[in-house]
């Protein structure tokens, strides 16, 4: 294979990882962290806390890897013991670190008002012949050893901590000591046609993509994520290059594409918003204010979303929106008519310029013949027109939730870019 390809193996220890009860999500994080700085991440391995298991994986990935990461087994209990073999590993004996027991005291001066334990300033301890890596999150150091050209990493399973270290501290100099390759992404993200459609609409142009750059899909709720990923050893070569495929990229895929950036769709939307200077209000029913929740999640929101009603009961979609108790005894909560009136009423009370409405079965129960479990009716109204949809999802509760809000989201995107005024 390519001989400069500088390797990386990520090792996780924990018990609780093997049986699933905590979900390795440091490795997905490391693993992307590293792929940004052009480090090849080559395997991915998960232990348990026993001696041997840790030990011999050591072993392994170090013939695999010039730089092995390892979290978790960091703790001050007995079922931690990476530490000690760290420290038999690379021939070390325990000494106390100054910075460390610094640290740790004063983690507990400040925030836990509490005695020290002996557990407890053990963690201070580390083998001598590792460079520390203070925790500026929590009281476990991290160890950095080196040997035979090859770098280990030692950090703790808190997903908090060890995000510290690797910024601070392991990411910065890893392109210190590895000649590493320029890597440069470009992404877009595309909505309402699925992956397969795409493939077929740009097999040309992934065919002649060279072999130096890459096309991912990355589906997920209805929206597909393309990334075109270049490697190369000068940086504004490769830049020059996939800039020029990424407007290729963009001009096929014109009318499908949310936004040519790492955004997500809440995200796209919230540029648009603020660039048009307009507001949105939610009236959700099945949705709970998960719709809101992502409208949220976006900083600066508080500049185009005034506010969200869930009238999750119809009295409150009568009493709250003033939906006719005639349209709900005729056509249902789960109707054109409620959303439609749900939507406008949304926009009238709280003032905006838009409002999306949204009402639905999400199962498992609830579901009737003529409305069938996965039903869900979304309107979207703004100054001209108020525009409704039926959707028909086919998911379990969650996922209907989730693409019952992406639909919903897609939507009010289209009436905000349809809207001139
Ligand atoms: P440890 O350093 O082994 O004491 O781990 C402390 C805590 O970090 C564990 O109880 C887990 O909740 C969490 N943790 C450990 N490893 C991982 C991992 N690979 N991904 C996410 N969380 C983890
Ligand atoms: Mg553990």
């Amino acid at each position: 294979m390519n001989n400069d390809r500088v390797n990386a193996s990520i090792i996780t220890i924990g018990d609780e990882l093997l049986i699933g009860q905590t979900i390795d999500t440091n490795s997905a994080w490391m693993a992307q962290e590293l792929n940004k700085l052009g480090i090849w991440v080559k395997r991915r391995v998960a232990v348990g806390d026993v001696w041997d298991e840790i030990w011999n994986a050591l072993d392994e990935e170090s013939k695999q890897s010039q730089v092995i990461l390892i979290t978790g087994g960091l703790g001050p209990t007995a079922d931690d013991i990476t530490k000690p073999l760290m420290g038999s590993y690379f021939g070390g004996k325990m000494i106390v670190d100054e910075g460390a027991l610094q640290n740790v005291k004063e983690i507990f001066e400040k925030y836990i008002k509490r005695p020290m334990l002996d557990v407890n300033l053990k963690q201070a301890e580390v083998p001598d012949v590792c460079t520390v890596i203070q925790n500026k999150r929590g009281t476990a150091p991290g160890m950095w050893f080196e040997k035979e050209g090859k770098v280990f990493v030692s950090m703790p399973g808190v997903p908090n901590e060890m995000k510290g270290m690797m910024t601070d501290y392991v990411l910065p100099r890893l392109p210190k000591m590895f000649a590493l390759p320029a890597v440069v992404h470009r992404t877009l993200l595309t909505a309402g046609i699925g992956e397969s459609y795409i493939a077929d609409r740009i097999k040309d142009f992934e065919a002649a993509l060279p072999q130096h750059i890459k096309l991912a899909y990355l589906p997920n709720f209805g929206m597909v994520r393309l990334r075109l990923t270049a490697t190369g050893k000068d940086e504004t070569e490769i830049i020059e290059e996939v800039d020029r495929l990424f407007i290729e990229l963009q001009d096929q895929l014109q009318d499908v594409m949310v936004i040519n950036e790492d955004k997500t769709l809440e995200e796209a939307i919230g540029i648009l918003l603020a660039k048009k200077e307009k507001t949105v209000s939610t009236a959700e029913s099945c949705t709970g204010g998960y719709i809101s929740h992502l409208i949220t999640s976006v900083p600066g929101s508080s500049g185009y979303f005034k506010g969200g009603i869930v009238s999750y009961d119809n009295t409150i979609k009568e009493n709250v929106l003033g939906v006719d108790a005639d349209t709900l005894d005729n056509y249902g909560a789960v109707s054109e008519e409620t959303v439609s009136q749900m939507a406008m009423a949304a926009r009238s009370i709280m003032k905006t310029d838009f409002a999306l409405a949204v009402s639905g079965i999400m199962g498992p129960g609830g579901g009737t013949e003529e409305k069938p479990v996965g039903t869900v009716w979304i309107a979207v109204t703004g100054n001209k027109e108020t525009v409704t949809r039926k959707f028909q999802t086919r998911y379990n509760r969650n996922r209907n939730i989730e693409v019952t809000a992406i639909n919903a989201l897609n939507m009010l995107r289209q009436s905000i870019i349809n809207d001139e005024g």
